[in-house]
């Protein structure tokens, strides 16, 4: 496993020759890579990229492949959406919580529609299709959904809802492998060299403490390549490294499902700061509990083991995840009725058992062992408001406000229950918005740039993640990144072997 710890860099001067040189390098071939080393050819630069995995894709390539895009796509236009810069800029500050980086969301926003072109361009096809139920994915090749809380309390009253979520053409949870074969296509295309089966494993230093090349293991053995412009680091997260876990995001360790791929172990954030670079956001990641499809369970109720509700059941299911996990070691129960009962043919995505029945309120909550008159209040007030079609205490959006009719069943959405909770992180390397790594004094490290979930960048907040979020970041990110390593200054380096 790789170790928690900043790499610690060679020095330029113990270097006799590189085995390879470009004159930018980027470490991973997943979406930021990819992005980064297409904008940085683009740019007029060489560009190699080393790739741990025997290929491309990363953990992009396992993805559903939503990208978050607005401001009036070519695709929400035709499906009859229209959406500002205003309501997307001021959707996307709030999703990013405290953390916020407004610089970084005016960016990605005042891009958003190039950035859609530029898709395009790389061979992706968007399908101008919309699917209007709550999922987390479209189930066939259709484009565009809602895949945050841009619809829910607390976001609605601020930013118009508009669905943004956006998946390249492809059928269900397809989007992610289609989009790296466009982009590994297109960066081919344009000279990249890829590197297989080879783990950048440290950087090297010149005298001034620039970036100037990295150590690789590849095939057995270690190679140097010489970086002449840049080192981009574009590795992904961390969520495969218990160890950086449970030291940086202790909270995400509790009986939740890892997501990622094997190589999601941390090593791009380590080079970063063995060379220099401060970390940011480590703490945060994004959990995820599917408790739908279908989108019926969303009418449900969620309780805590005194009964009480604790959120609008209608957010995005990544809000609920957080919420729960949050709450942990605390139990808690998704509450169905009756006319949920036939949809357990189809049970909800995350796996849920049914715990308990009763064919009333007040034996269910006699049968989950809760104190007499707390769970039946809650359906009892919940129903009397639902009937008059609203939710005082949460504001569940009144689409799905329905009275709950006997018999009742709970389900157990614990973390270790058995239910599904899986996460990835948000945190990463301290970075501009234009990639390049920045210290703890806020000073930029010479030849380093991060993209991705390498680095800290669009999404802040599991709280506040919509699904597209990460890859939307990392295109777009990783596209500056790239076009800023291309962009710095050649250094002299003794030759390549
Ligand atoms: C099941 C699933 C579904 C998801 N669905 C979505 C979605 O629909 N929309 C969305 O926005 N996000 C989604 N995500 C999250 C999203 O896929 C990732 O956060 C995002 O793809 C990360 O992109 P990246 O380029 O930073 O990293 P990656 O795509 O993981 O690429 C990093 C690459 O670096 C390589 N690497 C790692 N270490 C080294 C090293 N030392 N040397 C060389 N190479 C190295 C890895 O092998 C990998 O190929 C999903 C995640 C999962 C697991």
């Amino acid at each position: 496993m790789t170790d928690h710890r900043a790499s610690h860099p060679l020095r330029l001067q113990d270097i006799a020759a590189f085995d390879h040189e470009a004159d930018v390098v980027i470490v991973g071939c997943g979406s930021s890579g990819a992005s980064a080393a297409i904008a940085a050819a683009d740019a007029g630069a060489t560009v190699l990229i080393l790739e741990a995995a025997s290929a491309g894709g990363g953990t992009t390539a396992l993805a559903g492949g939503l990208i978050y895009m607005g401001c009036g796509t070519p695709i929400q236009k035709a499906c009859g959406f229209s959406d500002t810069p205003e309501a997307m800029y001021e959707y996307l500050i709030r999703a990013s919580g405290t953390n916020a980086d407004p610089e970084r969301v005016r960016l990605y926003v005042d891009g958003s529609l190039a950035h859609y072109d530029w898709l395009l361009a790389q061979g992706m096809h968007f399908k101008p299709e919309y699917y209007p139920t709550k999922n987390t994915n479209t189930p066939g090749d259709e484009c565009l959904i809602y895949t945050g809380n841009e619809a829910c309390t607390g976001f609605a009253e601020h930013a118009t809802p508009v669905p943004r979520g956006h998946k390249g053409q492809a059928m269900g949870e397809g989007g992610g492998s289609m989009l790296m074969e466009k982009l590994i296509a297109s960066a081919r295309a344009k000279g990249v060299r890829i590197l297989c089966d080879t783990r950048a494993q440290t950087a090297i230093v010149d005298h001034t403490g620039a970036v100037v090349g990295l150590l690789a293991r590849s095939e057995g053995r270690d190679i140097r390549i010489a970086a002449r412009r840049a080192v981009v680091l574009c590795a992904g997260g961390f969520i495969m490294n218990t160890d950086m876990v449970s030291r940086h995001a202790p909270w995400l360790q509790n009986h939740t499902t890892l997501n990622g791929n094997p190589n999601d172990d941390g090593s791009g954030i380590c080079i970063g700061l063995g060379a220099g670079g401060a970390a940011m956001n480590m703490n945060e990641g994004f959990v995820c509990l599917p408790f739908y499809p279908p989108a019926n369970f969303v009418e449900a109720i969620m309780v805590d083991s005194h009964g009480q509700r604790f959120i609008n059941e209608d957010v995005y299911h990544g809000r609920m995840g957080e919420a729960i996990l949050k709450r942990y070691p605390e139990r808690h129960y998704m509450i169905v009725d009756a006319g949920h009962m036939h949809d357990f043919n189809r049970p909800p995505l995350g796996g849920f058992r049914i715990i308990a029945t009763g064919d009333t309120a007040e034996e269910l909550e006699t049968e989950l062992g809760m104190p007499a008159d707390t769970l039946a209040h809650t359906i009892a007030l919940y129903n009397r408001h639902a009937r008059e079609g609203r939710d005082p205490l949460f504001r569940k959006h009144t689409d799905y406000l329905r009275p709950l009719e006997p018999p009742y069943a709970a389900c157990e959405v614990t973390p270790g229950s058995g239910a599904f909770f899986p996460v990835f992180t948000l945190g990463g390397l301290r970075a501009r918005a234009t990639g390049e790594v920045l210290t703890e004094d806020g000073q930029a490290v010479p030849g380093l740039f991060t993209a991705g979930r390498n680095s800290c960048g669009l999404p802040r907040s599991g709280a506040g993640y919509s699904s597209g979020m990460s890859i939307g970041d990392a295109t777009f990110f990783g596209r500056l990144a790239g076009a800023s390593a291309a962009g710095s200054p050649v250094r002299t380096m003794p030759d390549a072997r």
